[in-house]
């Protein structure tokens, strides 16, 4: 068992097999100003070059000691091939939708005929091939993408997309079809170039902005359909306080779900899940990563793993001002712990 890789070791994590310790990874946004400096590849060219985007996502694993390498740093490469305006945003501020393509109505959805060639999927593609040449085939590759529920606010507006779900409810539902098929096309395009994991982060689907009635009737089976639809290892990610829905996210046959610290009783979360997911998480990236101490960074890493933790990682994503050595204290503690 101490023979595993990185890559074999966290996969079986994830899919809720027993390893010699816990991976210590990010699924979520890795990059930060102190590696963009030490590499020269900075936000936000490394949006949209693939040499930089893969150089600055391997100095994670390289330079922090992360056990995958994970990429790109934004939510808007499918929204954009799918349509959407992107302000590309600065050094230490990612991406953002700024121009929605569908605000009016559901009359007229185009579905790209290519989607591989759109935007910056192309980007994407060739990163993953620099990296896996970078760092062979040991070391898991992680890729985010944006979930189906976020898309779907992307193309019409989060304004829109709101009011739909109260006022227009077929309208609604047909977005997210229409997501939907976008995603599970992107995610089968990003296995066929090789990567090992897809974390799909889906801050649109938190119970701060959807209510768990509409998540479990009609959020619920899209991304179901989702997971159903992709053949590779999952993660789903939720922002905020997702304990009233954790037992629907289990139901959505991702193999992983990322956690916030705001989920505070990890304990109940686990028993919550049972042996439908597993749980990656929680130390908090904006109040211990961003401003805590390594010292800091490590009491949160412990407490995850004393309550269970299956995958040991930052809640959410890494903020770009993060200081490296709190990165790196998330694999330390990890080792003091197993040591
Ligand atoms: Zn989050």
């Amino acid at each position: 068992m101490s023979d595993l890789d990185l890559k074999e070791r966290l996969i079986k994590a994830l899919k809720g097999e027993s390893v010699d310790k816990t991976p210590a990874v990010s699924v979520t946004q890795t990059a930060i100003v102190n590696l963009m400096d030490w590499t020269g590849a900075a936000w936000p060219e490394a949006h949209s070059d693939a040499n930089k985007m893969a150089e600055l996502a391997v100095s994670s694993h390289e330079m922090a000691g992360l056990e995958g390498v994970r990429y790109p740093y934004c939510l808007t490469v499918l929204a954009e091939a799918m349509g959407c305006e992107i302000n590309f945003g600065t050094k230490d501020r990612q991406p953002s939708v700024i121009g929605h393509p569908y605000p009016n109505g559901v009359d007229n959805l185009i579905m790209p005929d290519d989607l591989s060639s759109k935007g910056r999927i192309p980007v994407v593609t060739e990163a993953t091939k620099i990296i896996r040449e970078k760092v062979g085939d040991n070391v898991p590759l992680i890729a985010g993408m944006e979930g189906p529920v976020t898309l779907a606010s992307d193309l019409v507006s989060v304004k829109k997309f709101m009011k739909w779900s109260i006022k227009k409810p077929q309208d609604f539902e047909t977005i997210l079809d229409f997501a939907t098929d976008a995603c599970i096309e992107y995610a089968n395009i990003l296995v066929d170039n090789g990567v090992d994991i897809i974390s799909v982060p889906d801050p649109v689907a938190s119970p701060d902005l959807m209510s768990p009635v509409t998540f479990d009737k009609i959020l619920k089976p899209r991304l179901i359909r989702y997971a159903e639809s992709v053949d590779c290892v999952k993660v789903l990610h939720i922002c905020g306080d997702v304990t009233p829905i954790l037992g629907m996210m289990a139901d959505c046959k991702f193999e992983g779900l990322s956690i916030e610290e705001k989920v505070k009783d990890l304990k109940s979360a686990k028993e919550t899940v049972g042996d439908r997911a597993t749980i990656i998480g929680n130390i908090s990236s904006p109040f211990t990563i961003l401003s805590g101490t390594p010292e800091e960074v490590k009491e949160s890493a412990k407490k995850a793993l004393e309550g269970g933790i299956d995958v040991l990682a930052p809640g959410c994503g890494i903020a770009p001002h993060s200081p490296l050595n709190n990165v790196k204290a998330i694999v330390e503690a990890r080792d003091e712990y197993f040591a």
